[in-house]
């Protein structure tokens, strides 16, 4: 049963919210205020948080930001008032994965936890990764084909981490910006395949290599299969 922690200072939307999502068979905890909700989220462990923005004590962006710092990879979902381009960007940018704005529907809400749940199963799920001659070791970032090392750049490992963590799922360009860069660089998606050109340059991994290998998904993003 996914554990969902709710962190929303209106009582009532609150109440509603939890139950909508037991229905949904989601456990579900919550805390009315920013201090209390960064606390119990940093405390626990949660696959998924729901947090306003507006909050007493610390505002939504402020728990974003502080349990990012800390490490957490956990998804977060952010309800907001506002539907301001601008506050999304400052979103994306505090770590923020999913927006949505009050007043919602109670199924788009759960459809948004779902869609997230989904995509959650996260790269430091993936510690190493073994194929044929090749040996990745993520918590090191070391490469080797043999007993050639192979030198990747950090976000070379931290991109191929996340697409084995989603093997044979597509990760479009979007959601590598999203979940590696956070849009703290503002790169755009031509940064997304340069580097992905050039680690599937440096491991030998492309189209036609009999292993494993980094497909390229026309029009959507990138693959990978072994
Ligand atoms: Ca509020």
């Amino acid at each position: 049963m996914p554990k969902i922690l709710l962190i929303e200072d209106e009582a009532k939307m609150a109440k509603l919210l939890v139950n909508d999502l037991k229905l949904e068979g989601f456990s579900v905890e919550t805390a009315a205020d920013g201090q209390a909700g960064l606390e119990k989220a940093s405390s626990g462990s949660w696959d998924l948080l729901i947090l306003d923005v507006g909050l007493p004590k610390l505002d939504g962006y402020e728990v974003c930001r502080a349990l990012r710092a800390q490490g957490s990879r956990v998804p977060i979902l952010m309800l907001t008032a506002k539907s301001q381009d601008t506050d999304k960007i400052v979103g994306f940018q505090v770590g923020v994965d999913d927006y949505l704005t009050k007043p919602f529907n109670v199924l788009e809400l759960v459809a948004r936890v779902k869609a997230l749940l989904r995509r959650a199963p996260s790269a430091g799920d993936v510690p190493a990764y073994t194929q044929g001659a090749w040996k990745i070791d993520f918590r090191r970032q070391e490469a080797w084909k043999g007993k050639e090392p192979i030198a990747l750049t950090s976000k070379e490992f931290q991109i191929l981490q996340y697409l084995i963590a989603h093997r044979d799922q597509v990760v479009g360009r979007e959601q590598f910006l999203r979940d590696l860069w956070q849009y703290e660089e503002l790169p755009s998606t031509r940064t997304v395949d340069n580097q992905v050109a050039s680690l599937r340059r440096k491991l030998g991994w492309d189209e036609k290599s009999k292993g494993a290998k980094i497909l390229t998904i026309h029009n959507s993003g990138y693959r990978f299969v072994d």
